[in-house]
């Protein structure tokens, strides 16, 4: 709200366009240094790798985490000073050619999976790697986002870790990494706690291991009646969980927590039309520009940025421009009744999994991206 003349101004640049607050990032940033039991820290640029973004997190102490080598190749084009040992890498059903290239860049690389180094022992020689397990259970806002579990693609079973270990060093490679992420947008604080238990019983029986990963996954408060996340209670688990086992070093990978409150979605309205009783609002923007809703039936406010303070409000369906039943960005949202063509319409919290997942389709135009410093 303090920045409404300021996203007003760019959106008369051109919309569709995302706007990131950096301030916004930096004060999360600080918030998950705070954390004392936390050892290491990366932030998931799956979520949003804005350059300003990268850099800012970077500057802020944090490593970063990639899962193709295109994220590994933006990563050292925007830090080209960066310590490939503050660089993880964690694929999932990559081609051979993503972990060559991620080993010759020296970044820390997590497997998943034992086929691997059976099918390419010649690849995984002589390594140390990070492992990622699959606790048996997924969690998380939308079944699209659980990944763990046995109808999820990612982990390694536990049943399967002896046996993980053992064909490691047959190949005289170690396993020094331990990592788990059951999914993204969880709510219960205990989660982390309870993973960073596990994964230490597993890590004293590898032998090896020296840091534990509990992966991301932190919520955000999405819509007025979401709680915002309690990261004392958070801290609180782990400090607890840590002072257990002290021997291993323990590490964080948040995206959406660290990026998504910093983000609108700016666009312009493009058309009002009353069908059969429902007053709808078009945006030059679609499920293209960003795919949440679409995806994962996910809320985000929305605000008619040109009316706001004392409007009197009706109920309308805020669509796109996509030819797609599922471009909808939200139903029944409450606006002022006089919501007209070229209105600035703003969508909130699109940080994260916004930009990065936005595409073409129906031939429409990339979103512009700028931040506020
Ligand atoms: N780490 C891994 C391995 C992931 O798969 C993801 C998300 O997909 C993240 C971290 C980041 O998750 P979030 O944005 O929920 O923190």
């Amino acid at each position: 709200r303090g920045q409404r003349a300021h996203l007003l101004q760019l959106a008369d640049a051109g919309t569709p366009r995302y706007v990131y607050h950096l301030p916004t990032v930096r004060a999360r940033a600080r918030a998950l240094a705070a954390i004392k039991p936390i050892d290491q820290r990366y932030y998931a640029i799956k979520a949003n790798s804005h350059p300003a973004i990268l850099q800012l997190l970077e500057a802020e102490g944090f490593g970063l985490e990639c899962v193709s080598h295109g994220e590994l190749k933006h990563v050292f084009q925007h830090l080209p000073e960066l310590s490939p040992k503050r660089v993880l890498f964690t694929p999932s059903f990559c081609p051979r050619s993503d972990y060559e290239a991620a080993f010759a860049l020296g970044v820390t690389v997590t497997v998943d999976n034992v086929e691997a180094l059976q099918r390419w022992p010649d690849l995984f020689r002589n390594r140390e790697l990070w492992l990622r397990v699959d606790l048996g259970r997924g969690e998380g806002h939308h079944a699209k986002v659980r990944t763990g579990g046995k109808d999820s693609k990612f982990g390694l079973p536990i049943a399967r870790v002896d046996e993980f270990v053992r064909a490691a060093t047959d190949l005289g490679s170690r396993v020094v990494g331990l990592h788990a992420h059951l999914g993204s947008g969880v709510e219960t604080a205990q989660h982390w706690r309870l993973m960073c238990d596990e994964l230490a019983g597993f890590a004293r029986r590898i032998g090896s291991v020296h840091t534990i990963d509990i992966g991301g996954g932190l919520p955000i408060p999405y819509s007025a009646e979401d709680e915002p996340f309690d990261l004392d209670a958070w801290a609180e688990g782990l400090a607890e969980v840590k002072a257990l086992h002290p021997a291993f070093r323990l590490a964080i990978e948040p995206g959406r927590y660290l990026v998504a409150e910093s983000g609108v979605l700016l666009s312009h309205a493009t058309q009002v039309v009353e069908k059969d009783g429902v007053r709808r609002v078009g945006l030059d923007a679609g499920m293209n520009t960003l795919m949440r809703p679409a995806l994962y039936d996910a809320w985000h406010d929305i605000e008619n940025l040109s009316r706001q303070g004392g409007y009197a409000e009706a109920a309308f369906d805020v669509v796109g421009p996509i030819c797609e039943s599922s471009d909808v960005f939200g139903k029944r949202r409450k606006l002022p009744v006089s919501t007209a063509p070229d209105d600035v319409m703003l969508i909130a919290d699109a940080g994260a999994y916004g930009y990065v997942m936005s595409n073409t389709y129906n031939q429409r135009a990339m979103p512009r991206e700028d931040v506020i410093e």
